[in-house]
């Protein structure tokens, strides 16, 4: 049985030991048992420590039946009996201390003020969560338990524990039962909480440091809460400080006008996008009337055959539109290169009869192509596998053959 020595004293950094037992687990993980440790194994939510023993690793520390097992990142190589020295991870350590006394206090005022239970707790590498039996959980009930558990923070109430057996446990006002049934520790936060609990503690509330409420979100029948104490608190406000300011500067807004200054951003690249489109549509008239002017004669009427590279699809079909709505006479044959992609229109104006669905419908096995349309407009898209002008080329053939049909 491994003596853990942490809840003798939660503030053990360092300590010496002698080695009962070393070797190497089922999945091959070198572990090493002492006689007392000060390294907390994962239990009760909360994440085990880690540390170094004789200066190895110490990745995990599980708790077996009545040892304490340090799993290490390479095998320790000294005798049983050994004397060794192991060090705590303390920055990690004492994270889990304020976030699992932050939670003790949370789920208390929570069951205080509202009656929510906690039904879980999850303390998670950067935030926390608590499920709490509740789906109404408002903006008013978190702002008053943050103003009550920070208070209790303030008042730097002392944390003590004690160990009962059998029913003792039942002198105390426990939220819950244990689920243990010997050795049963109560965790006690003066004045606020009684709770069956194995993990450790700092030993007034003042060191849990600001408690703070960062979210939450409906979760199966109840609320998962998401929140960060102490030196998180810190940490967080300060990279929110240093994003804020980079926003600040990027805008050239205060803090508290930063909304407007948003809001204001937007507005305005709506205004430019407007803008912009309304040029574009200038543009595309120029090109409709460049294109139209210099249109080859086919029989009586218009051919205007031309290839784009890099343009959207929905503006060039926006183009062959345009050109057929307004020149009755124009034939329409539209390559479009993007990429490793071909996408081709084919559209006539009111007085040509050709078919040009069935141009397509010829042309787009060239480049592996489907599509189709009507008589009057079709088009496809396929692999870039030959040029435009090839395609062009080929697709012209195919009208020469339809007006031998029409003919
Ligand atoms: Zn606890």
């Amino acid at each position: 049985m491994t003596k853990a020595v942490y809840y003798e004293d939660a503030y053990i950094k360092q300590f010496t030991s002698l080695i009962v037992q070393t070797g190497v687990d089922q999945a091959e993980r070198p572990y090493v048992i002492l006689e007392e440790t000060a390294f907390y194994p994962t239990g009760g939510g909360q994440p085990s420590d880690q540390g170094t023993i004789e200066d190895i690793p110490v990745i995990d520390v599980e708790k077996s039946n009545d040892a304490i097992i340090h799993y290490l990142k390479s095998p320790l190589k000294m005798k049983q009996g050994t004397k060794v020295t192991g060090r705590l991870d303390w920055e990690r350590r004492f994270d889990h201390m304020q976030q699992h006394a932050g939670q003790h206090l949370l789920s208390a005022v929570f069951a205080d003020h509202f009656g929510w239970q906690t039904t879980s707790f999850h303390l998670g590498r950067e935030i926390n969560t608590i499920d709490l039996s509740t789906d109404s959980l408002s903006e008013a009930a978190v702002h008053e338990v943050e103003q009550a558990v920070n208070t209790v923070v303030f008042e730097h109430r002392p944390i003590t524990a004690t160990w009962v057996e059998g029913d003792d446990w039942q002198r105390y006002p426990l939220r819950k039962p244990p689920t243990v049934s010997e050795n049963i520790r109560i965790v006690m936060i003066d004045r606020i909480d009684y709770n069956a609990c194995g993990g450790t503690h700092p030993k007034g509330t003042g060191e849990i440091g600001a408690v703070k409420v960062l979210g939450w979100q409906r979760h199966k029948q109840g609320t998962r809460v998401s929140f960060i104490c102490g030196w998180r608190v810190i940490h967080d406000f300060g990279k929110k400080q240093q994003l804020l300011k980079q926003l600040t500067q990027a805008l050239n807004s205060p803090e508290d006008e930063l909304p407007t200054a948003i809001d204001q951003l937007f507005d305005r690249q709506d205004k430019l996008q407007k803008k912009v489109e309304e040029q574009n549509d200038t543009l595309l008239d120029y090109e409709i009337r460049d294109l139209i002017a210099e249109a080859q004669p086919f029989h009586t009427y218009k051919l205007i055959s031309t290839s784009f590279v890099d343009r959207s699809v929905k503006t060039c079909q926006k183009l062959v539109g345009s050109i057929t709505d307004q020149e009755p006479r124009a034939i329409v044959l539209a390559v479009i290169h993007n990429d490793a992609r071909l996408h081709f229109i084919a559209a006539r104006g009111t007085e040509p009869h050709y078919n040009m669905n069935a141009i397509v419908r010829q042309a787009l096995p060239f480049i592996n192509g489907k599509g189709g349309g009507r008589p009057e407009r079709a088009q496809g898209g396929g692999e870039a596998v030959v040029t435009p002008d090839f395609f062009l080329k080929h697709a012209t053939q195919f009208l020469e053959k339809e007006t031998l049909v029409e003919e």
